[in-house]
């Protein structure tokens, strides 16, 4: 990323373009979808997908199960759109058969999307896209699926293509291993057909111009050319691992913390196994801790920096995140220094019970005798 700045109007940055969208395209698993790269965040990728694909008093379900989706819908409603809310408490994924019971009652056909969030970033909870597709199909309705794998894309199993998947976005952040500032997108013929009739207001998001410049190697802005160099980098390394390799690796790192936060003698927020997210672990602390002070803790004596509690769990909860470029030691020590600062915070921790859980775990569990995880 460091290397000099090209021209964002020259034949090399063309070709540095071709290279990334085609490389998107497979992280995304889909070859039918178009890419959609703009300067932003995550929240810019959630307006970029609302004001492409819907119109002011258009009906959408909501799926809110945290603090992520919240704001999904939030983002919705602050362009008009009229968002009937699915909501389940946070620590359990969205329940597919709620969401098919919601569509079959629409008899109008009103709801034109489903928003969902494949990986619940405040609880530490996935969705099964899969079954809220099925749930689509079951009720025979034509609503969009729109999804937001912000911090499931790169490091959780996600399928564009064969979950028939109309929007899904993301940041650079997360899977990407990249420092943030873009908003990144997959779009399938469906959405780009809703997006001729949206009536949304939009300018530096409007997909027009950027397919119609992008088919030219180029934007209609000044484009985030470093972040781009550094794209490239990431999705090589993807490739260089393969994909598939990348999910186990980071369902076998969850797994490890899952086991050590346990035996340490503190629960998950996360309720159903099966639904515990492989990029992050949202911790419980015991009634009478206040989880921002143990934050805060924390980060002045091993500047270990964990996530706070978002939404409702404020305060209740701490997560540790385990995605992107991470290996079995890097978990080790963020675990140890989890029991430290709980231990020294005055949390009943058994000191080391998590690092053995992790460590038999790693062992039990290593491909390659210690299990170079990459
Ligand atoms: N969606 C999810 C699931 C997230 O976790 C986040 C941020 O962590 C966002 C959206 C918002 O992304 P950003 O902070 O890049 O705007």
């Amino acid at each position: 990323m460091s290397q000099s700045l090209i021209d964002h109007r020259g034949p090399q940055f063309a070709a540095l373009l071709r290279e990334v969208l085609g490389g998107l395209k497979r992280v995304f698993q889909t070859s039918s979808g178009e890419i959609i790269l703009n300067p932003g965040s995550g929240t810019g990728a959630w307006e970029s997908c609302v004001v492409n694909t819907l119109s002011p008093g258009d009906r959408v379900l909501g799926c809110i199960n945290g603090h992520f989706s919240t704001r999904f819908c939030d983002t919705a409603s602050a362009h008009g759109v009229d968002v009937q809310r699915l909501e389940a408490p946070y620590g359990v994924g969205v329940p597919a058969d709620r969401v098919e019971a919601q569509l079959r009652a629409d008899s109008q056909r009103r709801i034109k999307a489903v928003l969902v969030l494949h990986n619940e970033t405040s609880t530490g909870v996935m969705t099964d896209i899969a079954a809220i597709r099925q749930a689509l199909d079951r009720a025979d309705h034509p609503a969009l699926l729109l999804v937001d794998v912000v911090s499931s894309l790169a490091s959780i199993d996600f399928r564009f293509d064969e979950w028939r998947v109309d929007v899904a976005l993301t940041g650079p952040q997360k899977g990407l291993m990249l420092p943030p500032g873009m908003a990144i997108l997959a779009v399938s013929p469906r959405a780009l057909n809703a997006h001729q009739s949206a009536k949304c207001a939009r300018y530096f998001w409007d997909w027009a111009p950027i397919f119609e410049r992008n088919a030219r190697g180029e934007f209609p802005y000044t484009p985030a050319t470093a972040l781009i160099f550094g794209l490239r980098e990431s999705l090589a390394m993807l490739e260089e691992e393969g994909l598939d390799n990348v999910f186990s690796r980071h369902a076998r790192l969850a797994e490890t913390c899952r086991r050590a936060v346990k035996a340490m003698g503190l629960k998950l927020l996360a309720r159903n196994i099966d639904e515990s997210s492989n990029t992050l672990t949202a911790v419980c602390l015991p009634d009478g801790f206040d989880s921002d002070a143990y934050l805060a803790h924390s980060q002045r004596t091993l500047e270990l920096p964990l996530g706070p509690g978002l939404g409702e769990v404020k305060g209740k909860i701490f997560r540790i995140g385990h995605l992107g470029n991470l290996n079995e030691l890097e978990l080790l020590g963020a675990l140890a220094g989890v029991e430290m600062t709980l231990s020294s915070f005055g949390v009943a921790v058994p000191l080391g019970a998590g690092l053995v859980a992790a460590e038999t775990y790693l062992l039990q569990t290593a491909p390659d005798g210690l299990g170079h995880g990459r």
